[in-house]
């Protein structure tokens, strides 16, 4: 599933393609149809991110909220092109020069401004990783909350209420890259590692946002592409790398199941603290 990086990356093209522009949008879903005249010759206003979710929104206070959960894929083209693809069309944002279109996608609903704080998925959401006005002092805080502080942190950093953005392959990176070992809990670390820990749930998914989905560090990234690695088995410093040595310490990267998801690290990396 795309997460919060790749969310955002979406947004920005289709930002690109059809933010401040008069549009007209066509829904591939029946229930939808009917919010087709209200979303004729309107001009989209903003593309917002919240986590997972993209909130296309208009100058008439309409937002488009959509969640491409694990299928879900945006394509921009100039106007009038139709991308060759199988997926189901479920949303057309059609302007003048170019169209945004989303592709097998279900999760999507016609908002009003006051049903935005009671939508089901919308109304969970923590604060977004993205957000530049949100501090690693906030997310030690949450982090230190009654609700979250004696979970282990292996099984809640991807629980979109905690923050929103964080999947799979973010968990394990942050994980990592704070020498925590999964079944830690907020409580269990020191005043320090708890300080680190918050600013690598800010940093990573940072990192990852400006470069297209790189959470190893950048120059040894560039440096294993550079000698035939691809772009898959350079971005990351363990999520899927079972069984290959870790960077650090040399050790084999594990992968266990966690949540339902499977959790890669490295056990001499990350038992202290
Ligand atoms: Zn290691």
């Amino acid at each position: 599933m795309p997460e919060g990086p790749e969310i955002r990356l979406a947004a920005d093209k289709i930002q690109q393609a059809v933010e401040d522009k008069k549009v007209c949008v066509k829904f591939g879903l029946t229930k939808l149809k009917r919010w087709e005249s209200k979303l004729s010759d309107v001009t989209i206003s903003a593309i917002d991110t919240h986590g997972k979710a993209i909130l296309t929104r208009f100058e008439n206070g309409l937002t488009v909220y959509s969640h491409n959960q694990l299928y879900g894929r945006w394509i921009c083209t100039p106007a009038g092109e139709m991308p060759e693809t199988n997926r189901q069309l479920r949303m057309a944002i059609h302007a003048k020069d170019q169209s945004a279109l989303l592709y097998s996608a279900s999760d999507i609903a016609v908002l009003k401004n006051e049903e935005l704080t009671t939508h089901p998925y919308l109304s969970k959401l923590g604060p977004d990783v993205l957000n530049p006005n949100l501090t690693s002092k906030q997310v030690a805080e949450i982090l230190l909350s009654k609700r979250f502080r004696n979970r282990q942190l292996g099984g809640f950093l991807t629980d979109q209420s905690f923050v929103a953005g964080l999947g799979n392959y973010l968990r394990c990176e942050i994980l990592f890259a704070a020498k925590c070992h999964p079944k830690k809990t907020a409580t269990s670390l020191s005043p320090k590692a708890l300080n680190r820990l918050a600013k690598l749930i800010l940093e990573i998914p940072r990192q990852s946002y400006r470069h297209g989905g790189i959470t190893n560090d950048l120059a040894a990234a560039k440096k294993l592409m550079e000698n035939g690695a691809d772009f898959e088995a350079a971005r990351f410093k363990v999520f899927r790398r079972e069984g290959l040595p870790c960077y650090e310490c040399g050790s084999t990267i594990i992968r266990k199941n966690k949540g339902g998801q499977a959790c890669y690290y490295c056990p001499p990396c990350q038992s202290s603290n």
